[in-house]
């Protein structure tokens, strides 16, 4: 059972680090962001499924985390190191052009729309691409900094692409800490990546770590496909392991989990229980369809209002009888298409209740605001429904967030089949986002469900999350880490 610390809900991992070992987890954001005030630095804790899946780690183990602190290199000095129990936090700081250049840039307008298949996004822009590395090769000086030999680097995700090959260049005297990888986006194939002209330097980037990760086997056979078409290096015949500049290097399925404790406890949870009534009393219909996500194009936010605006169009019975509660959260506010979508989903959320709305009914509750996890768990308890219809998603933590929480055998789950949480979710109803009317027929079919087929769907989900947990995902990928042998193809080859 977990424990509740700094308002972190943290399981306890079972794995151990060898004894002289620290773990120096780098990521894009990191546990505490800092906000300069006229008082001076104000630490905020941050919270998101990485940390709340990493943080257990430090409980047992000491180590470093390397993470941009949030806030605008002023040039002045301040203190950008925080110890908090056997963590320490060391923030790296960027200034205004370097986050409009990595982060706005290149991250989040070439590499994300890239690998979400929305080429049409995807800019090709030589100084972001310049500002990408640079911010890459900082990353890799402080995680260089702050590791020994003996410690075990975690990167992640597609902000930092470069840093394990900028790290192995660090370290050409062959003494290197272990350095692990974990890709939390989709991982297209060649076709695609060859659409940017650093396809092949991002490859060769990631190929300076000892084992690489992503959340499902097609994202792994996507990327063997592009070692094999941008690099010399040779994939050896178990396909899950490269060899490259005479090392091996390992590349793995495993899909983060859910953060099995916290949600179950909420779902249990008396106050979570009576908040959950609460808004089914004040939505006041039958029935609740829901839809929480970032607000961001890879989500179908605008598919999903079509799909509800076509059900309305052809079930005229339901009438004042059902909602959707749409929670868009605000997400990388400063870049054209995630205003551009905010504004057309205002306007067709205005469009369907303008169309359908009675002065008793409103038929879409859109919210644009985070809410906390706790409310999030009312939300997800008093929704008959979760409709979770990405047009592409790496894994999609909210689908299981839900299935987890549901606490009484009633609930379903419409999943987008673009999903990579689709591949283990087969009992939800699944659904592909683009085809409309596909999903209009699964917003019927869900409501309509009698309570034994949604008891026996939602029990099989509940079964394949159950292994699927947060610490699950961390036990077993430090596992291959710790079991790579450098140099050596691991066990099947
Ligand atoms: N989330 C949250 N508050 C909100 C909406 C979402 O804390 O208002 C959390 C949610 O519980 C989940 C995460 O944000 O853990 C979203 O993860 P997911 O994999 O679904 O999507 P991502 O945002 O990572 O693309």
């Amino acid at each position: 059972m977990g424990i509740k610390k700094g308002g972190w809900f943290m399981a306890r991992l079972t794995l151990q680090l060898p004894s002289n070992a620290r773990m120096v987890v780098v990521s894009n954001r990191g546990p505490f962001v800092f906000e300069e005030t006229p008082g001076g630095l104000r630490k905020k804790e941050a919270v998101s499924g990485l940390v709340s899946a990493l943080l257990p780690l430090f409980r047992g183990v000491p180590g470093i985390w390397v993470a941009w602190d949030g806030c605008i290199a002023s040039g002045k000095e301040i203190n950008r190191a925080y110890q908090e129990g056997n963590l320490k936090w060391l923030g790296v700081p960027l200034t205004q052009e370097e986050v409009a250049l990595y982060y706005d840039g290149f991250a989040n307008q070439v590499i994300w729309p890239l690998c979400h298949y929305f080429i049409e996004k995807c800019i090709v822009n030589s100084e972001w691409w310049e500002g990408y590395r640079a911010v890459n090769q900082k990353f890799a000086a402080f995680s260089k900094k702050a590791s020994g030999e003996a410690d075990l680097i975690w990167i992640h995700d597609y902000h930092l692409a470069l840093v394990p090959g900028f790290l192995r260049r660090r370290g050409a005297d062959g003494k290197m800490p272990k350095i692990g990888f974990f890709w939390h986006i989709p991982f297209p194939g060649p076709d695609t990546w060859e659409v940017i002209p650093w396809a092949r330097d991002i490859v060769e980037g990631l190929l300076g770590a000892d084992v690489i990760a992503f959340h499902v086997p097609g994202y792994v056979e996507n990327f063997l496909s592009c070692v094999a078409s941008f690099t010399d290096a040779t994939i050896l015949p178990n396909r899950r392991s490269v060899l490259y500049r005479g090392r091996v290097i390992d590349v793995r399925a495993i899909p983060v989990g859910v953060n099995h404790e916290l949600f179950t406890a909420l779902g249990r949870d008396e106050t979570v229980r009576e908040q959950a009534g609460l808004l089914r009393r004040q939505i006041g219909t039958e029935k609740i369809f829901l839809g929480v996500e970032r607000l961001d194009y890879s989500k179908g936010i605008l598919e999903r209002l079509a799909a509800f605006e076509y059900f309305l169009e052809a079930a005229p019975e339901y009438h004042g009888r059902v909602t959707l509660v749409q929670i868009g959260v605000p997400t990388r506010n400063g870049i054209g298409p995630y205003s551009d979508l905010r504004r057309q989903v205002e306007m067709m959320v205005g469009r369907i209740n303008g169309r359908f709305g009675t002065p008793s009914w409103t038929p879409v509750q859109y919210f644009y605001r985070a809410f906390s996890q706790r409310e999030l768990a009312a939300f997800y308890l008093a929704a008959d429904v979760a409709v979770v219809t990405p047009l592409r998603d790496g894994l999609n933590l909210v689908a299981a967030e839900y299935v987890v929480t549901r606490d009484g055998g009633s609930g379903v789950l419409i999943l987008s089949r673009l999903a990579g949480i689709a591949q283990h979710l087969q009992e939800a109803l699944l659904v592909n986002p683009y085809n409309v009317a596909e999903t209009a027929v699964a917003f019927r079919r869900a409501i309509e469900m009698p309570a034994s087929e949604q008891q026996a769907r939602l029990e099989a989900l509940k079964q394949r999350l159950a292994r699927r947990t947060a610490n699950a995902w961390v036990t077993a990928f430090l596992k291959v880490v710790l079991e790579h042998e450098v140099g050596k193809a691991s066990a099947g080859y």
